[in-house]
């Protein structure tokens, strides 16, 4: 981005779900700013890639391998940002997991539970380690990835759902929480985006692919790149009035019938 207020140079973000879909788009976007970047990820190759192509624009890539679920291993991902990096002012707090299309009844406690601890539990845990961290530097930008199920309901996503909208509770009151010492809050509701994760949850077939366009006004899905766009915005100037709130970018999916 040309922008200046867009200028990210001499700062660091760190973003979960570092490894592909909105994560990476999320992690360029950032380097072509000027940012460095703390790269968080479970997997380790796709970690690695990200980590290259953020090198190869020119910026430093600290890449940890890491389960957003386990407190230990969140907090020293980012005590060994600030370590490695230096400081610590956004936080992109995006790493998730899909649920298999199930009605209430037949969704597993097993499913259940991993869903909470990664999408509901993980952004907890990354909000309590990274805010003492800015809180401590003068302030800082944290964006949490909820979901059009975060502001809407739909059948056989009951568990992804509720986890959404707990993102979406918890991005509210932990930016009162914070407002005042110039830490930003907020969360963003993707919809229908084209990623590793949309290709699982679509099965990747034309028709799969049809149906879950069907959902989009727009009529096509959105690239990872437009999330982090706004993501961008929302750590910038551009965005700095704007504190708890909920940012839906879908394509028109949520908007009615
Ligand atoms: P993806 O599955 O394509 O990528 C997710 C990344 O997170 C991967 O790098 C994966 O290894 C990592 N990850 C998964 N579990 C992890 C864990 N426990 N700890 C650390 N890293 C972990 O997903 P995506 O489509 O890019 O989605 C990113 C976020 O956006 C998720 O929170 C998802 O729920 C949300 N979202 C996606 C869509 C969509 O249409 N793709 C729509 C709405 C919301």
């Amino acid at each position: 981005m040309s922008n200046n207020l867009v200028d990210f140079t001499g700062k660091v973000a760190f973003i979960t779900g570092a490894g592909v879909g909105i994560g990476r788009a999320t992690a360029l976007a950032f380097a072509d700013a000027g940012a460095d970047l703390a790269l968080v990820s479970i997997g380790e190759k796709d970690l690695k890639e990200t980590a290259r192509l953020v090198e190869e624009k020119g910026r430093r890539a600290h890449a940890v391998v890491a389960d957003i679920s386990d407190s230990d291993a969140i907090a020293a991902a980012i005590s060994s940002t600030v370590d490695t990096l230096g400081r610590l002012d956004f936080a992109v707090n995006n790493a998730g997991i899909e649920q298999p299309n199930t009605p209430i009844e037949e969704t597993t406690e097993e499913d259940w539970n991993r869903l909470i601890a990664v999408n509901l539990t993980g952004v907890f845990l990354s909000m309590k380690h990274e805010i003492p961290v800015m809180r401590g530097s003068g302030g800082g930008s944290i964006v949490n990835i909820s979901s059009g199920a975060g502001v809407m309901g739909i059948r056989n996503q009951a568990a992804y759902a509720a986890t959404k909208h707990g993102v979406i509770g918890l991005t509210k009151s932990a930016a009162l929480e914070v407002a005042s010492e110039n830490i930003q809050i907020n969360a963003i509701c993707p919809g229908i985006i084209e990623t590793p994760m949309m290709g699982r949850f679509s099965g990747g077939t034309p028709e799969g692919r049809a149906r879950v366009i069907g959902q989009e006004p727009i009529g096509r899905m959105g690239k990872p790149e437009e999330i982090a766009s706004a993501i961008l915005w929302l750590c910038s100037p551009l965005g700095g009035f704007t504190i708890g709130h909920a940012f839906v970018i879908d394509g028109g999916q949520t908007v009615g019938i």
